[in-house]
């Protein structure tokens, strides 16, 4: 079983359009499984239209909370709280927001009125999408930990894909750099780099690359809206060339792009016009790379 990593430096340059796309064309040529690891704001369910089977609770970290029947106000959590969590008054009670879950106040109170407990910190889900099984997540605003999740989300969707003898993973990874990047490119035997031909463009792609790079999974580029700066779009290829790294596509601006996403449907499952064409042959490459074997037979 193979596994692909698509990501961006940032976020908005059409990385989920490009997953939600080589989703479609790899489905047509053996079973997939799908991992939206963009957890913060998994969109991968908008353009898919899944239908939910599971639900489950995602707990992490630890909160404090304050029992009021024992609290004497006393004011000694307050006191020792790093983080000013504790909220003051005739009841005292914890921003759960706030709050580090550090356990300082929970050693320190000389009622005991304090207990620690697991944070519900969001929901994950798998699902069934026309071209297969996704699992997808939502992380509750202001809750960390995104990286568990990811790792969460890809576990169920890896073990998913050995169980039932598909042949590839497609993981729709977090934009930027973070914990949850390294968490979505592990064990990816290829992360596919979307760019956009702008001023931070090949800024953004060397960090990116530098990130995989670290941990050893190889890239491969594709430029979206290439045709929206062709200088930049030739910097971005060249930067390639330099770090050895292969540019698999160059996809024109098409405002069918936007229509297919308000459609609920990847662009190559609504039109056959110029960006299809870029995105089967951007398929076609990665294929080539992920499954030299097949490409033989043809
Ligand atoms: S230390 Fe305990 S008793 Fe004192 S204010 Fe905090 S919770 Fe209440
Ligand atoms: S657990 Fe730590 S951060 Fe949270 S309220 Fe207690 S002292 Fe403050």
């Amino acid at each position: 079983m193979k596994q692909l990593v698509i990501l961006s430096g940032k976020g908005g340059t059409g990385k989920t359009t490009v997953a939600a796309a080589l989703a479609h064309l790899a489905s047509q040529e053996g079973a997939i499984v799908l991992a939206d690891a963009d957890v913060d704001a998994a969109n991968l369910e908008l353009v898919l239209d899944p239908v939910k089977r599971e639900q489950h609770e995602f707990m992490s970290g630890q909160v404090a909370r304050i029992d009021a029947e024992r609290c004497t106000a006393c004011g000694i959590c307050a006191g020792v709280c790093r983080f000013d969590a504790v909220v003051e008054g005739e009841i005292y009670r914890v921003d759960p927001l706030a709050c580090e879950g550090c356990a300082a106040c929970f050693y320190q109170c000389p009622e005991a009125a304090i207990q620690m407990e697991e944070q519900h910190a969001g929901r994950w889900f798998r699902s069934d999408s026309r071209f297969g099984p996704l699992f997808h997540a939502h992380l509750f605003a202001g809750q960390e930990n995104s990286g568990k999740l990811v790792t969460l989300v890809k576990q169920q969707g890896r073990l998913l894909a050995l169980d039932s003898g598909a042949g590839l993973l497609v993981v729709d990874g977090p934009p930027g750099i973070g914990c949850p990047v390294i968490a979505a490119s592990a064990g990816a035997d290829v992360a596919l780099h979307v760019v956009e031909p702008t001023v931070s463009g090949v800024h953004d792609l060397g960090r990116i690359m530098g990130t995989t790079d670290h941990f050893g999974v190889p890239s491969l580029v594709v430029i979206n809206k290439a045709d929206l700066n062709t200088a930049i779009s030739g910097e971005i290829a060249a930067f390639c060339v330099e770090r050895g790294v292969q540019v698999v596509g160059r996809i024109p601006y098409d405002t069918v792009v936007t229509e297919a996403m308000v459609q609920g449907r990847p662009v190559t499952d609504y039109a056959d016009g110029a960006v299809t064409q870029a995105l089967r042959e951007v398929w076609a490459r990665i294929s080539e790379r992920l499954f030299p074997a097949r490409e033989e037979r043809r």
